[in-house]
């Protein structure tokens, strides 16, 4: 099997709730390319990448476009069953820009997955149960606006919510209580500076905070400031932004820093570096989210494979992005219920997509 064509499309996705408000910034929407795929077999695969904005990782969706129409024409020929190897041939092609590749190989593993005739979640290495944890995020807003979206996402049926902090240590704190007084005990909270603070206003946050239960997510950027908050905070920690190579995630667990870690399919390069990462986190014992910064149907499809594919015992949680954009990119992703969620059951990311609404592609090839 070959690459004989290439597509990429972009697709506007807006959010459902209102902007997304994160480290004093906003978005009103996703800007998602996705790639599509063609091989001399007939057969199409698919992947998605959708930056937050410029600000919240090193991704924009301008360079992701700008960058898959550098890389495709030189995919054309390869072998997209053999992810390892087409992996390596983008990285000698291009230096870094892992949310470039991450659409590429996304598209890629659509079609090893079709080739073997299993669904990603089964030809990853297999589905373990039938459904994962869903979390919400709240985006920061007055205590009271927080409380109520906290309880619109309860009546939806979540049961795990993600409070952006990362502000006013005790503007955050106030936040955080008003949540966790107006949830039940068991919705399980998540605290998430998305590595906006100074060690000085995550140890305020945290001390203030006092036994309250809730995972702490990202307080500081770097692993030297992670390691000062965590020699004083006995709170379970979560280790997102930092993470984006194997290195980052052995040194955050020699610090012994990390009880979970987020992992982000376009910041770490795609499905194949995602799961090397997953593999070693369940081996050292961490809990493990894959997601991803924003996206679609395609992107949730992709997520919630490799959710599914993650041992029960080792999984945090993971997002239903298509359930926050108001626009799908395909039929597929079976309905959430009770705040989790089911990967699909057709071969590859069994996503059939809607290729008439993505207008014509940006950009092709072959
Ligand atoms: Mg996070």
């Amino acid at each position: 099997m070959r690459v004989i064509k290439a597509s990429a499309y972009r697709q506007f996705q807006p959010f459902a709730d209102g902007p997304y408000r994160c480290r004093g910034r906003a978005e009103e929407g996703m800007d998602s390319t996705i790639v599509r795929l063609e091989t001399d077999s007939g057969a199409v695969g698919w992947g998605e990448m959708a930056p937050l904005g410029a600000f919240y990782s090193e991704a924009f969706a301008a360079g992701a476009r700008a960058g898959v129409g550098e890389l495709l024409p030189k995919l054309m020929g390869t072998d997209p069953r053999q992810l390892l190897v087409v992996n390596d041939f983008m990285d000698r092609a291009m230096f870094g820009q892992p949310y470039v590749k991450a659409p590429i190989d996304m598209a890629c593993w659509d079609l090893a997955g079709q080739a073997a005739g299993l669904p990603l979640a089964e030809f990853s290495g297999g589905r373990f149960g039938s459904a994962a944890w869903l979390y919400r995020s709240i985006s920061q807003d007055t205590p009271e606006r927080m409380v109520q979206t906290a309880q619109k996402y309860l009546r939806d049926g979540y049961r795990r919510l993600q409070v952006k902090v990362g502000d006013d240590p005790l503007e955050d704190v106030a936040r955080m209580k008003a949540v966790r007084a107006a949830v039940p005990a068991d919705v399980l909270l998540v605290a998430d500076a998305n590595g906006a603070w100074r060690v000085d206003a995550a140890l305020r946050f945290a001390l203030a905070m006092g036994d309250a239960d809730y995972f702490l997510e990202q307080p500081c950027m770097s692993l030297a400031d992670n390691a000062r908050v965590r020699a004083t905070v006995r709170q379970a920690m979560i280790l997102d932004e930092s993470i984006t190579t194997m290195d980052d995630l052995l040194a955050a667990h020699q610090a012994q820093i990390l009880n979970g870690v987020t992992i982000k399919l376009s910041r770490v390069g795609g499905m194949t570096k995602a799961r090397l990462l997953r593999d070693v986190a369940v081996a050292l014992g961490l809990r493990v989210t894959i997601e991803d910064t924003g996206g679609s149907d395609l992107d949730t499809a992709a997520t919630t494979h490799l959710m599914m594919a993650t041992p029960e015992d080792s999984r945090f949680h993971t997002v239903d992005f298509m359930n926050w954009v108001t626009v799908s990119n395909g039929d597929g992703m079976p309905a959430v219920a009770g705040g989790q969620i089911r990967a699909p059951e057709a071969p590859g990311l069994g996503i059939k997509v809607h290729e008439a609404a993505l207008g014509a592609p940006f950009f092709e090839t072959g």
